[in-house]
């Protein structure tokens, strides 16, 4: 079915056509008929399917004549996130009159005070600043039509769920309500109960499982060579772009600080970063300035970065849900990507959650020519032996082989 067939209104389908997508993706396929029908939609589906033009179109759609007031509301759990759903809504609606306004912290009020006086109707906001914004009286909700909360398992990691809830409660009774979570975990699904009403539901494709466009492998190495084995492994691969992910803010620091002595451009991301260094490292990778960008997860849910070559683990993230998002920036909407995870001794009980998680085994791989020294980690059988032997070392995630938190970097 095409795009044209789904019943989107002329002016959408004219700036899909700008945008130069051709045939709808699954989740489109799905959602887009769901919600130009009115109903409220609870859906999951895996990062870079489509999701934002998913809600997208058929909100936009369905405004379609400019009011000026806020009539859609899209909650999203970064201020990155909000800033790209606010940029596609743009890009969808430039045929369009509709006003489009991003609220988000880290700021000052001025200039959202002044778009939201001016009169806006689309809002894509991250909840603190919106709730600030409800308080202060400068936005009124009363009459919104379509409430979209996207990236709900984020949200909920976050401890943004209480402000959500606050924020669903000044919504009018009478509205669409849209929720996208990569899972349903009871929390959510009590919010879903509270705030949809008899919603249809969609899955798209196995959640669990990384996008097969991507060839991702595990790096053994010695946790003393980490560093060693990453610069190896950003000298012999033919990368365009390059998303280097840390368990921390001070390790994605470390790292980009010993990256620029090897003469490598690198933004760097993470929440300590003031809003403008977030949006200046963002902007500078996109646009090509950077070839490395250095984040912790903050970058690793939706966020959309065309033309990521290669995704770096420099640990091996503790929940395997982290591992789906982060390697799926790259191989985003059928492009090939490459993602190496470096591993240690340590790291193994979590190497195993993802496992069991995404319900693959990931080859291991050495890189040819590397002076590796010796680590436990090359016996694994030996490492899986020790853990299972060691008293009171647990395996699951949080927990570290022999007990100690703290990571040798
Ligand atoms: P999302 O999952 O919303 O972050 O989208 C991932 C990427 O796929 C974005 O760069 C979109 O612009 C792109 N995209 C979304 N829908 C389509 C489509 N039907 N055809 C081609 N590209 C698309």
């Amino acid at each position: 079915m095409s795009f044209q067939e789904l019943g989107l209104s002329d002016s959408v389908l004219h700036g899909i056509q700008r945008m130069g997508y051709v045939d709808p993706s699954p989740i489109q396929l799905r959602a887009i008929p769901v919600i130009l029908a009115g109903h409220d939609l609870i859906a999951s589906a895996q990062t870079g399917t489509g999701k934002t033009a998913a809600f997208g179109l058929p909100i936009l759609s369905r405004l379609e004549s400019p009011q000026h007031l806020p009539r859609c509301l899209i909650l999203e759990p970064t201020r990155e996130l909000a800033m790209q759903v606010e940029t596609a809504f743009r890009d969808f609606a430039r045929f369009m009159h509709l006003e489009m306004a991003l609220i988000y912290g880290g700021v000052g009020y001025g200039k959202q005070k002044e778009t939201l006086a001016s009169g806006c109707d689309v809002i894509a906001a991250t909840p603190g600043r919106l709730l600030d914004h409800l308080q202060q009286g400068t936005i009124d909700l009363s009459k919104l039509e379509v409430l979209v909360l996207d990236e709900v398992d984020r949200m909920l990691d976050m401890g943004f769920l209480p402000d959500v809830r606050r924020i669903v409660e000044q919504c009018p009774k009478k509205r669409q309500t849209l929720l996208f979570s990569a899972t349903v975990p009871d929390e959510i699904g009590r919010l879903a109960a509270w705030c949809l009403n008899n919603p249809e539901k969609i899955e798209i494709g196995a959640q669990r499982s990384p996008a097969d466009t991507i060839n991702h492998a595990l790096y053994p190495v010695a946790a003393d060579q980490k560093f060693d084995l990453l610069i190896a492994l950003l000298e012999r691969t033919d990368f365009h772009s390059v998303l280097i992910f840390s368990r921390t803010k001070d390790g994605a620091d470390r790292i980009a600080r010993q990256l620029k002595t090897q003469n490598h451009s690198v933004a760097v991301l993470h929440s300590n970063r003031t809003q403008i260094e977030r949006v200046e490292a963002l902007e500078g990778f996109k646009n090509g300035r950077y070839e490395v960008m250095v984040a912790t997860d903050i970058a690793a849910r939706g966020i959309d970065i065309a033309g990521v070559s290669h995704v770096i683990n420099y640990d091996v993230p503790q929940h395997p849900e982290d591992y789906v998002h982060r390697i799926g920036r790259t191989g985003r909407a059928q492009n090939v990507g490459d993602a190496f995870t470096i591993m240690t001794a340590e790291e193994l009980p979590h190497v195993k959650d993802i496992e069991r998680f995404i319900a693959q085994k990931v080859p291991r791989l050495k890189l040819d020519n590397f002076d590796y020294i010796y680590s436990a980690i090359f016996n694994e059988d030996s490492v899986t032996a020790a853990l299972k032997g060691a008293k009171g070392v647990r395996t699951h995630k949080g927990t570290s082989f022999g007990g100690s938190r703290k990571r040798r970097r």
